[in-house]
């Protein structure tokens, strides 16, 4: 395809530049601005299915399903419905109502957590399960992994992933904030090991083990591109307990995507708390935590730990998440056709390139992949450090070929994509033949 015949972008370009007028970079979440792969984002004025339309009318397959939460597809029917009925009886109390509680009584019976607070973020969600920790035990620290990115919350800023994956890296155990604004002293509560490395957290929690409040912890990692935890790590984290640390899954990407139990149920990990959003909003802004009865009845005004939102349990996002986990509940094959898709797409990505002399690397579980851009088999991909050798120039070149042909994916080497249940056997095929001519296009061969 020649740059003559792509598609016209100049009504995103036009509302791009009046976005970066009033906003900064011109968005409100920061990937959204194409920084790592250049050119125009498309400003979306629709999304039906599996395709986004933009400004300028043009369609796409969308592969980012809003970075998660639409699993079902957009502008799925039920959830439409759902919205619209909970619409007809206004959109905020500011007092309970009946719909919070079947959410959490759908969250609880589903997952087997004994009790669920409902916030509007998945930055919430984690923000507010370490104070908990911290307020359970009575203990200042906690411990993140490298590139796992846990929302922005000061504290969760140290050695993020995602949109921060391109910042400098410090030592293992000390922490470096990955974004100016956040004081040295607060990251100095947040230690730091690498995902996957079962010796070193051991070592770390020996040491500090005891000042440790939580280990939060991607149960798949999603936002340093996928990276699948090893056995040995799995059992690792489930050590960190012997030193009275809370250990605190956050699923908001993996929760009921990777399995109706999330990644925790599908790898067999019984975290104390866990932290949810995305998917149990269906689309609307929404985010969770829960665990034990113990550890949640810490919270406000139940317990001593304070935690509060205007918004929270909204009856248009409980309807939302309600409908999203009522036809996932009543739809058992979906997960294994999400994964049989995804893994027939790894397969074809990984012929297309190699047809073309490109040489990939494919992580994928379930409907999340990621096609890192360098030379290492299959699989062995597991940190950080693994992935942060990806060829970001040759994705950047990659992603722009597909866009123009109609394929939106992931705007960052450093992100998973997302496969949605409306995505069909012929939208796999169209996305393997943009795959083909793309690899062909970056002249690898
Ligand atoms: N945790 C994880 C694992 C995430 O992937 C994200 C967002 N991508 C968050 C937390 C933050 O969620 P939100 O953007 O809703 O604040």
């Amino acid at each position: 395809m020649t740059t003559e015949s792509l598609p016209s972008t100049a009504r995103s370009e036009a509302l791009f530049a009046r976005a970066r007028a009033v906003t900064p970079g011109g968005v409100n979440s920061p990937v959204r601005a194409f920084r790592s792969v250049g050119g125009t984002p498309r400003f979306i004025r629709e999304a039906h299915g599996a395709h986004l339309t933009d400004a300028d009318g043009t369609r796409y397959l969308d592969y980012i399903g809003s970075w998660g939460p639409m699993i079902l597809g957009h502008d799925h029917p039920a959830v439409r419905e759902a919205i619209a009925s909970a619409l007809t009886g206004g959109t905020s109390f500011g007092a309970p109502n009946e719909r919070e509680v079947q959410l959490a009584e759908t969250v609880t019976r589903i997952t087997g957590v004994d009790r669920v607070r409902f916030v509007n973020s998945g930055t919430e969600a984690t923000m507010s399960a370490l104070r908990l920790a911290r307020g359970f035990t009575g203990r200042k620290y906690i411990l993140k992994f490298r590139g796992n990115y846990h929302g922005h919350a000061d504290g969760l800023l140290v050695e993020a992933g995602s949109g921060l994956m391109t910042n400098a890296a410090g030592a293992l155990g000390q922490a470096a904030p990955s974004s100016a604004g956040v004081p040295q002293e607060y990251a100095a509560l947040t230690l730091v090991s690498e995902y996957n490395d079962p010796a070193a957290l051991d070592t770390l929690m020996a040491e500090r083990g005891h000042e440790v409040a939580a280990v939060i912890f991607e149960p798949v990692v999603g936002n340093a591109g996928v990276l699948i935890p090893t056995p040995e790590f799995l059992a690792a984290l489930h050590r960190v307990r012997e030193h009275g640390v809370l250990l605190i899954a956050d699923e908001v990407m993996t929760g009921f995507r990777l399995s109706l139990k999330g990644a925790t149920g599908l790898l067999g990990l019984t975290p104390d708390l866990t932290c949810w959003g995305k998917i149990i909003g269906g689309g609307l802004p929404v985010g969770a935590y829960g665990g034990r009865a113990d550890v949640m009845d810490f919270v406000s005004p139940q317990g001593p730990v304070y935690q509060a939102g205007t918004l929270s349990g909204n009856p248009l996002a409980m309807a939302a998440g309600l409908a999203t986990l009522e036809i996932l509940e009543g739809d058992p094959g979906l997960y294994g056709r999400l994964e049989a898709y995804t893994g027939t797409l790894a397969d074809g990505l990984r012929s297309a390139a190699r047809e073309a002399g490109v040489i990939l690397s494919v992580n994928h579980i379930g409907s999340m992949l990621t096609a890192f851009h360098q030379d290492a088999p299959d699989g062995s991909i597991r940190t950080y450090a693994d992935a942060a050798r990806s060829d970001t120039a040759a994705f950047a070149g990659w992603f722009q070929h597909m866009l123009g042909r109609g394929i939106y994916w992931a705007p960052s080497q450093f992100e998973s994509i997302f496969v949605s249940g409306a995505h069909t056997d012929h939208d796999l095929n169209a996305t393997l033949d943009a795959a083909r001519a793309a690899y062909a296009g970056l002249g690898g061969a």
